[in-house]
């Protein structure tokens, strides 16, 4: 493989896994894994499970991802977690602004905005989700759509917080549904994403930010989609679950 950008293949546990089945999960993955140097490789447990799988990635090429944080430091916000408690566990990235994080917390661009400032602060190195409904699809509002999260999403970063971010595309209507973007429709959307990034930022900028995709990416498609010029990497829910099928990503995505 010949890619511009190295590939970061993340996998996203979602509200899954006890303690147990967390480590279970990860032991299997840094067996299955070991050889693979031509990819990031990150796995974003529950908050719960972060403590004692950041001792089990310890010297091994698997990194630790958290799935959200709070865009505050500390203080009087009940149930929140702040970039420097995932520090402690030596989390090196942050999902923000996933998709059900947008819907069901009402999660807004500004917000996400200031969680991936939050997080620079604390040097994790946020992955930042934006993707279009079925019906915005529908209605060729998709571009529109991506403008504005994306501004909006990454509004204050600076030039060198942005080449530290990764950009996930995940197409709503893909996302455990089964329905995967075609590799056509997800190459258009990244280099459409990458010419917003070169406009708000630079070319070289963006010529170095890492856009993953995500939506219902599978061990059959992930060396197709990680051919496309535009497409560094992949952002998994479902088949993240079990190491035999994040395992056959990772390994199909570098071979692509
Ligand atoms: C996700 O939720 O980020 C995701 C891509 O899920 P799935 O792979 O299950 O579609």
């Amino acid at each position: 493989m010949n890619k511009e950008r190295k590939l970061i293949i993340a996998g996203n546990w979602k509200m899954n896994k006890t303690v147990a089945e967390a480590l279970d999960l990860v032991r299997d993955l840094k067996l299955e894994l070991a050889a693979i140097k031509e990819a990031d490789i990150v796995v974003c447990p529950p908050f719960t499970a972060l403590s004692e799988v950041s001792r089990e990635v310890l010297n091994s090429n698997i990194r630790l991802g958290a799935q959200n944080m709070s865009e505050q430091n500390f203080g009087a916000y009940t149930g929140e977690i702040a970039a420097g408690m995932l520090k402690e566990f030596s989390v090196r990235h942050v999902i923000l602004g996933h998709s059900e994080r947008r819907q069901y917390q009402k999660e807004s661009d500004a917000l996400v905005a200031k969680k991936a400032l939050a997080s620079h602060a604390a040097s994790i190195k946020p992955i930042v989700c934006v993707g279009e409904t079925l019906s915005e699809r529908e209605t060729s509002q998709t571009e529109k759509v991506l403008d504005t999260q994306v501004r909006g999403s990454l509004a204050g970063l600076s030039h060198e917080q942005m080449e530290e971010t990764v950009v996930a595309y995940e197409p709503i209507w893909a996302i455990g549904t089964g329905k995967t973007a075609t590799t056509a429709q997800a190459q258009e959307v990244h280099k459409f994403i990458r010419s917003l990034l070169a406009d708000l930022f630079s070319e070289a900028v963006a010529r170095h930010v890492r856009i993953q995709y995500g939506g219902s990416v599978k061990p059959a498609n992930a060396r197709e989609l990680m051919a496309q010029p535009d497409v560094d990497g992949a952002l998994v829910g479902g088949a993240a679950l079990e190491s035999r099928s994040f395992a056959d990503i990772v390994k199909n995505s570098v071979a692509a």
